[in-house]
C-alpha cells in the first residue's frame, strides 16, 4: 500500500498542506503483481472496467491499483483524527521523497485509466517482444 510520490523534489516551502486540497486523502493505492499471465491481465481489465479505478506503474517498475475514495476522517481539508492518524499518513512523504502535490513531475511511469489503454499498452509490449525475439 502506498501514497503517491512524485519523482522530483519540489522547490516549494513546507506548509503547503494549507494550500493543498488534501489531495493525498482522496485515494488509496495497493501494489499488485506485474501482469504476466493471461489471467492476471484479464483481472486488470476487469479492475479498469470500474469507475474510480486506475492502474499505474511507478518509476521503479512496480504496479499499483489506485482507487479514488475520500478518507472518511477528512473534515474539509483537515485530518479529523490528526493525533491518532495511521502511520502511513504520519510518515508521508517518506524521507527524500515529495508528496504528490509539492512534487514536480508525475508519480507514475505509465498509467491506465481504461481497459482500452491497458490493452493497447500490453499489445505494444508483446509486438515489441516479437520484433526483438531472435529468428531461428
Ligand atoms: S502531504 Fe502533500 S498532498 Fe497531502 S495534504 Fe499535504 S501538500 Fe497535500
Ligand atoms: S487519516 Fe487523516 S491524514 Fe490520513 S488519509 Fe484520513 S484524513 Fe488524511
Amino acid at each position: 500500500m502506498k501514497f503517491l510520490h512524485n519523482i522530483f523534489k519540489s522547490k516549494k516551502d513546507n506548509g503547503i498542506c494549507a494550500e493543498c486540497k488534501a489531495v493525498c486523502c482522496h485515494h488509496i493505492a495497493l501494489e499488485i503483481d506485474k501482469p504476466t499471465s493471461k489471467a492476471s491481465k484479464d483481472h486488470i481489465r476487469w479492475y479498469l472496467l470500474h469507475e474510480g479505478v486506475e492502474v499505474f506503474i511507478d518509476h521503479s517498475g512496480s504496479w499499483f491499483l489506485k482507487f479514488a475514495t475520500k478518507c472518511s476522517k477528512l473534515k474539509g481539508t483537515m485530518c479529523g483524527i490528526y493525533s491518532s492518524r495511521p502511520d502511513i499518513c504520519r510518515n508521508y512523504p517518506e524521507k527524500n521523497q515529495s508528496c504528490e502535490y509539492e512534487g514536480e513531475g508525475e508519480y507514475y511511469k505509465s498509467i491506465f485509466k481504461t481497459e482500452e489503454e491497458f490493452t493497447k499498452y500490453m499489445d505494444s509490449k508483446s509486438s515489441k517482444k516479437r520484433k526483438t525475439s531472435p529468428h531461428r
